[in-house]
């Protein structure tokens, strides 16, 4: 089976907006990987199907669904609330697929608090920039600019959460990004985050885990534009 010896999880999160959904869909076309299709009390996009995209529910529907435990993990995220079926993700992890959520902060932490007997992988995307990310948010949302407003409202708070996960991968280039995101998953690249450094140390972390992602594999020579290219994007956005 490619990627992990027995199935894995594999979890992205960003700020809205960033491509983790473009990203998810286009992982999930590989064999033996499937995505985890998330119920939501939000209405459909125009494009959207329910059971294909979501299970869309009403927030009735959903609580019964909290009560009963059917998710493994929910949230409440910009007014609506979200959840993964626990069932629908253990049956397939047991039929050997590899699952790829595409959730939250919070759904990410209940995951891994869960401890669950499969492996599991965080990377946390991020948008080139500031401006691209409210023109990938404009168009997808159909100039709809007040969900797009508070969807960039919580830019800042979303992007604080990079510290919680394995790895960060920047969105730029699409195929570059899923290329670096299926390495990733596949352990190419062998770069164990240490969970107990201290913030600084985390964030010289992380920089060298970008370093490693842009270049495209691991480097003895560190590119110093590189490195002041992603801690000025941190000192930016005052993270
Ligand atoms: P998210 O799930 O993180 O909210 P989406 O996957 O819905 O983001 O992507 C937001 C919009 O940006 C979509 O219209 C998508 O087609 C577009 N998009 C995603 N990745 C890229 C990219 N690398 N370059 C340009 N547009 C992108
Ligand atoms: P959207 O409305 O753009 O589809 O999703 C909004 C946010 O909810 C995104 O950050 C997305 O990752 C998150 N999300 C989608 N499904 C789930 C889920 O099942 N659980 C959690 N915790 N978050 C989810």
């Amino acid at each position: 089976m490619p990627g992990f010896r027995k199935a894995g999880m594999i979890v992205l999160s960003s700020p809205s907006g960033a491509g983790k959904t473009t990203l998810v869909k286009k992982i999930s076309k590989n064999r033996n990987y499937s995505i985890s299709i998330s119920h939501t009390t939000r209405l459909p996009r125009p494009n959207e199907k329910n059971g294909k995209d979501y299970f869309f529910i009403s927030k009735n529907n959903f609580k019964k669904l909290i009560k009963k435990k059917e998710f493994l993990e929910h949230a409440k995220v910009f007014d609506n609330y979200y959840g993964s079926s626990k069932k629908l993700v253990i049956d397939k992890l047991k039929k050997g697929q590899n699952i790829v959520f595409d959730i939250d902060w919070q759904g990410t932490r209940q995951i891994k608090n869960k401890n669950l007997n499969y492996k599991l992988v965080t990377i946390f995307i991020l948008p080139p920039s500031k401006n691209e990310l409210l023109k990938r948010l404009t168009k997808r949302e159909n100039k709809n600019m007040k969900t797009v407003k508070k969807r960039m409202k919580e830019f800042k708070k979303d992007l604080s959460r990079w510290k919680e996960y394995d790895y960060v991968v920047i969105n730029d280039n699409l195929q570059k990004c899923y290329k670096n995101i299926m390495k990733i998953i596949k352990r190419k690249n062998k770069i164990v985050f240490d969970k107990n450094e201290t913030s600084k140390a985390i964030l010289i972390s992380a920089i060298s885990l970008f370093l490693i992602i842009i270049s495209d594999g691991p480097k003895t020579n560190r590119d110093e534009e590189s490195v002041n290219y992603l801690r000025n994007y941190f000192l930016h956005f005052d993270i």
